[in-house]
């Protein structure tokens, strides 16, 4: 993703934080896109498979 302002790709990271739609009960993995010198910050948030989350509930 590029920066809306400068136009330069941004820097990413994965945050640890777990969305939670309090609807659907859906959870999304939080994605920021990071613009330093502009001071802009996106945050994606992306529907976790649901499948992966149950299996690692009955493996624990
Ligand atoms: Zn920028």
């Amino acid at each position: 993703m590029n920066c809306p302002t400068c136009n330069q790709p941004m820097d990413t990271s994965l945050d640890d934080s777990i969305v939670r739609n309090h609807k659907t009960g859906q959870e999304y993995d939080k994605q920021w896109y990071v613009c330093k010198s502009d001071d802009i910050w996106v945050t994606v948030e992306s529907p976790r498979n649901k499948a992966e989350e149950k299996e690692a509930l009955l493996q624990a």
